[in-house]
């Protein structure tokens, strides 16, 4: 067959429709007929799912842009400073317009917050004084906060500076132990952390409206208490944000959902006036506070990814529902499970045996845009008891919000997956690791064949 092309007759090999095929491109990655048959089997399944997911991500889109828009972010907010960053005006408006959108009095957004655990001991930190208890009523929180708050001992813990901490576990069925959350509240408890995202627990993820009932309860007992939600992977998941149903403090990460894949870095803490302005005399200085700390020239990608993050995180939400599904239909124990309501972007699959958590993470990465070529193996990771294997290919490196999994080699062998800023990326992922499975033998052909 003859096709032109910038004037030049040349040969097209095999068929035209075949040529622009979609099953075609996924061959050139790999990606057999049958995987790929069982991947749309899957996916017709799913449009009801991705229209609902798609409607929050519409909602979600129109509340930023009116946030913009009431702002009045101007060209010239795109611009950065240098130095002390004096009347940084593009820094200020963002912080509006995180305000905005979160429905707040005031935030700190700032790329001199370099990761969500430094969001969130900032808000710690600053929120807390020597002789003040921090209570978590839903368990355990995210392994590096343990650091923080010296559950590990720690150099500058919240413990060395004499702050306590008390920790009410979930119900074996995941629900709120509202006794044991009345008993531990006591005169020296200031602050209440509520992690939304399960993290890489078996612990189901909290609604918006769950959480909304617990800082009720908590409010009930002591108004004055301090409710900071951990929103890191929740954003732009739900129409309404934590601050929604009374929560003092949101806090989380730039290079998660609200950066929309362009923050290069930085952290986000959105509440009331009182919270932020503790947190920016602690982040800058006594005194200074969020007048200095200049933006230097990244602002454009924050108004940019805060612009893009409602469909980037759909984006991400749709590979996790479709993962769920594909490896649910074969057997194996997935969280959430396929057809769950989701409040955060992590999807766990268990596989129960190594070859299976590393067979899927290689899946992942020989997807990547950036270093697909590189072979992810486990390895000894600081601070973990077992090996960790980790697949990413990201822009902004150890960016979550971008196609990532990881794992630690270790019972029940499960793997956590999350991210994708397109959908057609996740889904490539997502088949790349069923392909890898089967050609490893991990999971038989005939399995899955329809
Ligand atoms: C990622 C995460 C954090 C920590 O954020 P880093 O940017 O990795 O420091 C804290 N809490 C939760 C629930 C998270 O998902």
């Amino acid at each position: 067959m003859q096709a032109k092309l910038c004037g030049k007759v040349f040969m097209m090999k095999g068929h035209g429709s075949f040529m622009t095929d979609l099953s075609n491109q996924y061959k050139q990655f790999g990606i057999s007929e049958s995987v790929y048959a069982y991947g749309e089997e899957i996916l017709s399944s799913l449009r009801e799912r991705f229209r609902q997911i798609d409607e929050v991500a519409e909602y979600n889109q129109l509340k930023v842009i009116r946030a913009m828009q009431e702002c009045n972010v101007s060209e010239a907010c795109l611009l950065g400073t240098t130095g002390y960053g004096y009347n940084d005006l593009g820094r200020d408006t963002l912080e509006k317009v995180y305000a905005a959108f979160f429905h707040t009095e005031d935030a700190l957004v700032r790329p001199q917050i370099t990761c969500g655990t430094h969001a969130l001991a900032l808000a710690l930190m600053s929120n807390l004084r020597p002789g003040d208890e921090l209570l978590s009523p839903v368990g355990k929180p995210y392994d590096t906060l343990e650091e923080v708050i010296g559950i590990r001992p720690s150099k500058g813990s919240l413990r060395e500076y004499g702050i306590s901490y008390r920790q009410v576990d979930l119900l074996a069925d995941g629900s709120f132990d509202y006794e044991g959350i009345r008993a531990a509240i006591n005169d020296k408890t200031k602050l209440v952390t509520i992690q939304r995202s399960k993290g890489y627990q078996t612990r189901p993820t909290l609604s918006v409206a769950r959480i909304g009932e617990l800082i009720h309860f908590i409010k009930e007992i002591r108004p004055d208490i301090i409710c900071m939600v951990d929103n890191c992977y929740g954003e732009f998941v739900e129409k309404i944000e934590p601050t929604d149903v009374g929560a003092d403090m949101a806090v989380g990460s730039l290079i998660k959902n609200p950066g929309g894949g362009l923050a290069p870095i930085g952290g986000y803490i959105a509440g009331r006036k009182e919270c932020v302005e503790n947190a920016a005399y602690r982040l800058t200085s006594p005194g200074l506070g969020k007048e200095v700390g200049a933006s230097l020239g990244i602002l454009s990608s924050f108004y940019e990814g805060l612009f893009l993050a409602p469909t980037v995180t759909a984006n991400a939400l749709k590979g996790a529902v479709f993962a769920a599904n594909i490896y649910e239909k074969l057997g194996f124990f997935v969280v959430p499970n396929g057809s769950e309501s989701r409040h955060d972007i992590i999807q766990a699959v268990t596989f129960g045996s190594p070859e299976g958590v590393i067979a899927f993470c290689q899946g992942i990465q020989a997807a990547a845009s950036v270093d697909s070529f590189v072979t992810p193996e486990p390895w000894d990771m600081p601070g973990y008891d077992s090996q960790v294997i980790m697949a990413a290919g990201a822009f902004v490196s150890g960016s979550s919000i971008e196609l990532s999994a990881d794992g630690p080699i270790a019972p029940p062998y499960a793997v956590y997956f999350q991210g994708g800023l397109t959908f057609p990326h996740a889904k490539l992922g997502i088949l790349k690791t069923l392909q890898n499975l089967v050609d490893k033998q991990i999971i038989s052909a005939d399995f899955f064949k329809i």
